[in-house]
């Protein structure tokens, strides 16, 4: 079994009592690669320091929604310069979210637009958070159509991510989908082509069913496969394996 995280936070302060143990400990349990986001310009350096410290973790850089009121020349010269370190696989979190009133909805849209055309001239792919704002993104996201990325944490329609894997984007899902209230995502899930469908944790949040609730880490990735692989009517193994190939494809690993 290769298990591909293709979306976490291990800097979260959730992980500060055992961190280290828990990272490497992860390749015992079957995981292959982690990519750590980065949500602002100290986070993205944590993520860098962990993928320097273990060689299975992977880092993106970039400024979260949620940071957007940050967003500023100097910390996108920061984020651009940080893009460069060979362990830097993309660039997120990035995207919109609309579920609180702050930041201002001006500031998130101009943050992304950076950072997608930060994605465009560095080649790499994007990690993109969309909450409560699904139109917006896509039109954001169609600006840029030499930019390849991922939705992350999918909860959006079917019809929206047809459109996404229509541009070659990539479909994330985490626990969300393992949820008994969750029948849209696993919509979602059933209808995309198998070639774009990536797993993730987005840990240290939204461990799957029968986990839910616990601290979520990288090793409850089967539970989230099996989810996904019921609705397709496929094996939990042959999900893992064809998610463990999207995910080299969109990071630009060698998946041997
Ligand atoms: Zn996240």
């Amino acid at each position: 079994m290769r298990l591909f995280d293709t979306h976490a936070h291990y800097d979260d302060p959730a992980f500060d009592a055992d961190r280290a143990a828990l990272l490497e400990a992860l390749p015992g349990r079957g995981v292959a690669h982690v990519v750590n986001m980065g949500c602002d310009p100290a986070s993205s350096r944590t993520a860098i320091g962990l993928a320097e410290t273990y060689p299975w973790i992977h880092a993106a850089v970039g400024l979260h929604p949620e940071n957007a009121g940050q967003f500023s020349d100097a910390v996108l010269a920061e984020i651009r310069e940080l893009a460069r370190h060979p362990r830097v696989l993309a660039i997120g979190e990035i995207g919109l979210d609309y579920h609180y009133p702050t930041p201002e909805r001006e500031i998130q849209r101009a943050a992304f637009r950076a950072q997608l055309a930060l994605a465009r001239e560095t080649g790499l792919p994007a990690c993109v958070h969309s909450r409560d704002a699904h139109a917006e993104t896509l039109a954001i996201i169609s600006e840029f159509p030499e930019v390849r990325g991922v939705v992350h944490c999918y909860t959006g329609a079917r019809e929206m991510a047809k459109e996404l894997t229509d541009l070659g984007w990539y479909i994330g899902f985490t626990g969300i989908v393992s949820f008994k209230n969750s029948k849209k995502a696993r919509l979602v899930a059933e209808s995309l082509p198998c070639d774009r469908i990536l797993i993730e944790t987005d840990c240290p949040y939204l461990a799957p069913e029968p986990l839910r609730g616990r601290r979520c880490d990288s090793s409850m990735l089967p539970y989230t496969a099996a989810a996904v692989a019921a609705v397709r009517g496929m094996e939990t193994q042959a999900l893992i394996e064809q998610t463990y190939q999207n995910a080299c494809r969109f990071y630009g690993l060698d998946p041997d």
